[in-house]
C-alpha cells in the first residue's frame, strides 16, 4: 500500500488547520459518537456480564471488558476533543472499539448471539461514522483483535446462548439500532440544512440578498423559455444608480454599500413577490417582471423613482436610479439581445439625464426627461451652404471626422449627396436612388435600423407620413449592429429632406447643425 494513498497515510498526514466553523461541526460529530458509545457499551456490558455468569468466567477476565464499557467513551471522548481533526481521532476510536470487539468475542467463547451482535452493531456504528471503507478497516482490525484473543487465551468454542444470555442481549439489541437511526436522521437533518444554507448563498449576493448575477440570468433565461412555449408577455429592467463614484467619493465607500442595499429594500417594498431581482453587479441590477407589461412596468418603475425621492438611500443626500426597459417580443433572438436591448435603454436613461425610465419603443418626445427639445420652427428654407456643392463637401468632410453619416435626398426623394459614414451605416448601393430602396436594402441585408416588422412596405408608408407631418423630427435609432443613433431630419420647405445621425456615446463631441 502506497504510504501517501492508504488508511494508514490518512491517519498520520498532516492536515491543515480547521476553521473554526468547522471545528465545532467536528466536534458535534465526536459528541454524539460520545453519547451513543456511552450507551451502546453499557448495554454491552449487561450482554458480557451473562455470557460470563453463563461460562463462569474468573474475576479477571471482568475487568478488561469493564474498562473499556465505563471508562472507554471518556477516553474516547477526550482524545477527540483534544484533536485538531475530531472526526479522523472518531474514526480511529470506533476503529479501536473494532479490535477489542474481536478480543471479547474470544472472551465471550464464541457465544454466538452476543458475538453476531457484537460484530453487527459496531459495524453498524462504523457504517454511520466514516462508510464502507471504515467498517472494511474495522473488519480486518476484529479479526487482528480475535487473532489476538485465541493466541493469548487459546481457543474455547462455546457458541450455546442460555435464556438469561438471551435475555441480556435484548436491550443492547433494542436500543443501539434506535440510537444509531436516531444520530442518522439527526445528522441528515442538519446536511439538508446546510445545503440549504449554501445553495441560498451560491445563488444571493451578500450585500444586497438579492439573487447574484449568475442565478438571476438563469431566471431570466427560463422567463425566455416560458415566453417562447407560452407568450407570457415580460419585461426586463436594467437599473443603475446615478453618479454613484460621487456618492463614494462624497460620502464613503460604507454609505455607498448602505445605498446599495436601500435600493435592494426599495426594489423589494415596489415590486410584486413574483418579480425578479438581481444585483448585476456593483450599482447596476436587473429586474425581471413576469406577465407585465411595458407600460405597466413603466408605472412601477416611476412608482420607484418616486419612492427614492421619499425614502432618501443616503440620510441627507438623494440618490437616484436610471432604469432601462425592454419587453420581450418575437423577434428577440435570445437572452443575450434581450438583456442588450434593456441595457441599451439604460444607456439612453443615463444619456437623458438620469433619474428616468426609458421604455424600448417609446417616442422620445414622449419621456418625461427627454432631451431639450430642439427649437421649434414651423418651416426650414434650406440653407445656402447646402446649395453650394464646395460648402457642401466642406461640411461632408468635417462630419466625417465625427464618424456622423448625413444624407441630402432631393424633392424627388432620390438621393443627392451622403457623406461615406451614411453608406456605411446603411449599406447604400450604388444603384440605390431613393430612400426607400436604401431602407429596403438594409432591411433585407440586416443591416443599418433595427426594423420590427416584415411589412417594410407599411413601415415605410408610416416614416413617410411622420416624415412630412412637421419640419423637423429628431429620435432614436437602433441599429441591427446594437449601436444606437440620434437622428435629425429635416425637411426644407423646398422639398429637400436632410438626414443627420450621430452616435449616442459620441454625443459630446459632435457639431450639431
Ligand atoms: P452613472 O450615473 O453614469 O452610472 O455614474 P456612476 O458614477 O454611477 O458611474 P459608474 O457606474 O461607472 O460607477 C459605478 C461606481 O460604483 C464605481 C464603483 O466605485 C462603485 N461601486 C461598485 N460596486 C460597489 C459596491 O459594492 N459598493 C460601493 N460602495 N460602491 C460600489
Ligand atoms: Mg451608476
Ligand atoms: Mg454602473
Amino acid at each position: 500500500m502506497a504510504w501517501n494513498s492508504g488508511w494508514l497515510a490518512g491517519m498520520f498526514i498532516v492536515k491543515p488547520e480547521l476553521s473554526p466553523e468547522a471545528l465545532q461541526n467536528q466536534l458535534g460529530f465526536a459528541r454524539r459518537s460520545y453519547f451513543s458509545r456511552m450507551v451502546g457499551l453499557a448495554l454491552g456490558f449487561v450482554m458480557t456480564s451473562a455470557v460470563f455468569i453463563q461460562n463462569t468466567a474468573p474475576a479477571w477476565m471482568w475487568v478488561g471488558p469493564a474498562l473499556h464499557c465505563f471508562v472507554g467513551p471518556h477516553v474516547a471522548w477526550w482524545v477527540a476533543r483534544r484533536a485538531n481533526h475530531p472526526r479522523d481521532a472518531e474514526r480511529r476510536n470506533l476503529l479501536v472499539d473494532h479490535f477489542l470487539g474481536g478480543v471479547w468475542m474470544v472472551l465471550m467463547q464464541f457465544n454466538l448471539l452476543p458475538s453476531v451482535l457484537t460484530l453487527s452493531l459496531l459495524s453498524m456504528d462504523t457504517m454511520a461514522g466514516g462508510g464502507v471503507r471504515l467498517v472494511a478497516r474495522g473488519l480486518a482490525l476484529q479479526v487482528l483483535g480475535l487473532v489476538l484473543g485465541v493466541g493469548l487465551l487459546g481457543l474455547h468454542i462455546q457458541p450455546d446462548a442460555s435464556l438469561w444470555t438471551v435475555l441480556a442481549c435484548l436491550p443492547l439489541l433494542v436500543c443501539q439500532p434506535i440510537l444509531i437511526s436516531h444520530i442518522a436522521r439527526k445528522a441528515i437533518h442538519r446536511l439538508k440544512q446546510q445545503s440549504l444554507v449554501l445553495k441560498h448563498q451560491s445563488q444571493h449576493d451578500g450585500l444586497s440578498g438579492l439573487y447574484n448575477r449568475t442565478h438571476w440570468e438563469q431566471l431570466v433565461r427560463a422567463e425566455f423559455a416560458r415566453f417562447r412555449r407560452q407568450r407570457d408577455p415580460a419585461v426586463l429592467v436594467m437599473a443603475d444608480l446615478d453618479h454613484f463614484k460621487r456618492i463614494n467619493d462624497l460620502h464613503g465607500h460604507a454609505a455607498g454599500d448602505q445605498a446599495i442595499c436601500r435600493f435592494a429594500d426599495a426594489l423589494s417594498r415596489v415590486l410584486r413577490e413574483t418579480d425578479v431581482c438581481g444585483r448585476y453587479g456593483g450599482e447596476e441590477f436587473g429586474v425581471l417582471l413576469p406577465m407585465t407589461s411595458a407600460a405597466a412596468a413603466r408605472d412601477v418603475l416611476d412608482r420607484l423613482r418616486r419612492d427614492l425621492h421619499d425614502q432618501q438611500l443616503l440620510d441627507g443626500a438623494l440618490v437616484t436610479a436610471s432604469f432601462g426597459v425592454a419587453e420581450l417580443t418575437a423577434d428577440v433572438p435570445n437572452v443575450e439581445a434581450w438583456l442588450r436591448l434593456a441595457d441599451q435603454m439604460l444607456y439612453r436613461a443615463k444619456h437623458r439625464g438620469r433619474d428616468c425610465v426609458v421604455v424600448l419603443g417609446d417616442d422620445a418626445a414622449t419621456q418625461p426627461d427627454a432631451l431639450a427639445p430642439m427649437p421649434v420652427r414651423t418651416s426650414y428654407s434650406t440653407p445656402a451652404a447646402l446649395t453650394d456643392p464646395l460648402r457642401v463637401a466642406q461640411l461632408l468632410a468635417g462630419l466625417d471626422i465625427g464618424e456622423a453619416p448625413f444624407a441630402l435626398f432631393d424633392p424627388s426623394d432620390r438621393l443627392a449627396v451622403a457623406n461615406p459614414a451614411f453608406i456605411r451605416l446603411y449599406a447604400v448601393q450604388s444603384d440605390t436612388v431613393s430612400f426607400a430602396d436604401i431602407v429596403r436594402y438594409s432591411h433585407a441585408q440586416q443591416v443599418g435600423p433595427r426594423i420590427t416588422t416584415d411589412d417594410i412596405e407599411a413601415w415605410l408608408r408610416a416614416a413617410d407620413g411622420k416624415r412630412r407631418s412637421q419640419p423637423q423630427r429628431h429620435f432614436e435609432v437602433d441599429m441591427v449592429d446594437g449601436r444606437c443613433f440620434h437622428l435629425v431630419e429635416t425637411s426644407y420647405s423646398d422639398g429637400w429632406l436632410m438626414v443627420l445621425l450621430f452616435e449616442i456615446q459620441a454625443v459630446g463631441a459632435t457639431v450639431l447643425v
